[in-house]
């Protein structure tokens, strides 16, 4: 069985959802995972910090004015009364419910649950037309089995163990419809993982029940070997490795959640991407197999700080970089890239959340400096360090730039480059000329 996932702008209109109609209903049972029409989850992030502030009038206003879009498309999304009456009194539902939270203290749950009546909706709508459609159709609560643990961490065991009897029971379902993005978590309120987050629903749910293919469809065509809003002519990748798709997602390419990628590594399911608009394309396959050497796509990630500790304390001292550790450790912050030298090391992040905390207490292990508003240029491929050659093409190319980071050799498939981010698009066009 396949899973295929749809994001806001394949579900964003009528026309759309007709079109992800088309394309699933070819008789063969699947999973379809749908993120919130495009612009709704924005709106609702908007509504909570009004609420937050206590703007429940201008909440109010928001909420009106949501309602009134999403009444317009049920009254042309479906032919018949009937379903144009279901639809509205699915819609009514959510609104109700929004409306619940412009009343009274208003808190993180709250705000949780408000972020999940997008995909609560979009499902909801997508079912009934598939319904009036003559299709048979099942609707599954994400919520009934998407769960992350006290870690923020999905937890693949529940979700295997909690989705194969739903699975069973929708047996007779063609088409089995489920939230993307929404989830419990360990206190089993309605949560999230995080924006963007309707991908990794589908990779969980594919590798929950070792599906065939996990299938993303999006706007565009698939990986690109450098980002087309900087540069000119970027190639579609047909490609890709776990391995090589992840750093991708990961240092910058928009097209995946960071994530999405690891729940169908660990089980070997093959992940395709493809555009909604141009469904016959092939896309970008993902799967173990590397297919082809050499260096294949270029990605950049912004709003990236480097900090460098200098002590001459490092000097022949072990447990320094322990320490040093346990500072971003402490305050939940990951490190990104990592360069050292026998008195000094850099490191880089972006979360910047503790980054005044994570300061202060860097300057008890020696002398503390920051670069803000750097960027990481990710070069990915297959084999980039055993293969002679690479590294030269790349400084080649950078000849003309300042880089402040280089690191090399953690991985096979990465060569990751610090620069600020001035430097950036024309780093990324010497790259594309130099490399491809
Ligand atoms: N609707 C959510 C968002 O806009 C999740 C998703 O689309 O993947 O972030
Ligand atoms: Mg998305």
């Amino acid at each position: 069985m396949k899973v295929l996932k749809f994001g806001g702008t394949s579900v964003g209109s009528v026309d759309n959802m007709k079109s992800v109609m088309q394309i699933i209903t070819d008789g063969e049972r699947k999973v379809v995972v749908l993120s919130a029409m495009s612009g709704t989850t924005n709106t609702l992030v908007e509504i909570s910090e009004l609420l937050y502030k206590k703007k429940q009038k201008e909440a109010t206003k928001l909420i009106d004015k949501l309602e009134a879009k999403y009444n317009k498309v049920i009254s042309q999304l479906y032919a018949s009364a009937d379903y144009k009456q279901k639809g509205a009194k699915h819609v009514k539902q959510v609104f109700e419910t929004l409306k619940s939270y412009t009343t009274g203290e208003f808190d993180e749950n709250g705000e949780k649950a408000i972020l999940a009546q997008g995909e609560m909706m979009s499902t909801g709508m997508f079912h009934f037309l598939l319904l009036e459609n003559g299709f048979k159709s099942a609707l599954i609560p994400a919520l009934d089995f998407m769960k992350i643990d006290e870690e923020l961490q999905p937890d693949l065991k529940y979700i295997t163990e909690h989705i194969e009897p739903i699975m069973a029971d929708v047996a007779d379902a063609d088409y089995v419809i489920t939230q993307g993005y929404i989830c419990l978590n360990a206190d089993n309120n309605v949560d999230n993982l995080q924006r963007g987050g309707s991908d990794y629903t589908a990779t969980l749910i594919g590798a929950a029940i070792n599906s065939e293919i996990v299938e993303i469809w999006t706007d565009i065509d698939g990986f690109h070997n450098n980002d087309p809003r900087y540069v000119e002519n970027t190639a579609k990748i047909n490609q890709l490795s776990f391995e090589e798709a992840a750093e991708l997602a990961f240092f910058g390419a928009k097209i995946l959640h960071p994530s999405t990628i690891l729940p169908c590594k660990k089980r070997n399911v093959p992940v395709r991407l493809k555009n909604t608009m141009n469904p016959t394309d092939d896309g970008t396959l993902i799967t173990h197999d590397p297919q082809g050497k050499g260096i294949k796509a270029i990605a950049a990630k912004d709003n990236i700080a480097a900090i460098k500790i200098k002590s001459d304390r490092m000097l022949n001292a072990h447990g320094f970089l322990r320490k040093v550790f346990e500072i971003f450790e402490n305050f939940k912050t990951p490190i990104d890239m990592i360069t050292t030298s026998e008195v000094a090391v850099s490191c880089t992040i972006d979360k910047m959340d503790y980054l005044e905390d994570i300061l202060v207490d860097l300057e008890s292990l020696g002398e503390v400096s920051i670069d803000t508003d750097q960027t990481i240029i990710c070069i990915v491929g297959h084999d980039l360090i055993e293969e002679k050659g690479h590294q030269y093409r790349i400084f080649k190319a950078l000849e003309k730039l300042p880089i402040r980071m280089i690191s090399y050799g953690g991985s096979n498939h990465n060569i990751s480059i610090l620069t600020c981010r001035e430097d950036k698009k024309e780093a990324l066009n010497a790259l594309s000329k130099g490399l491809f």
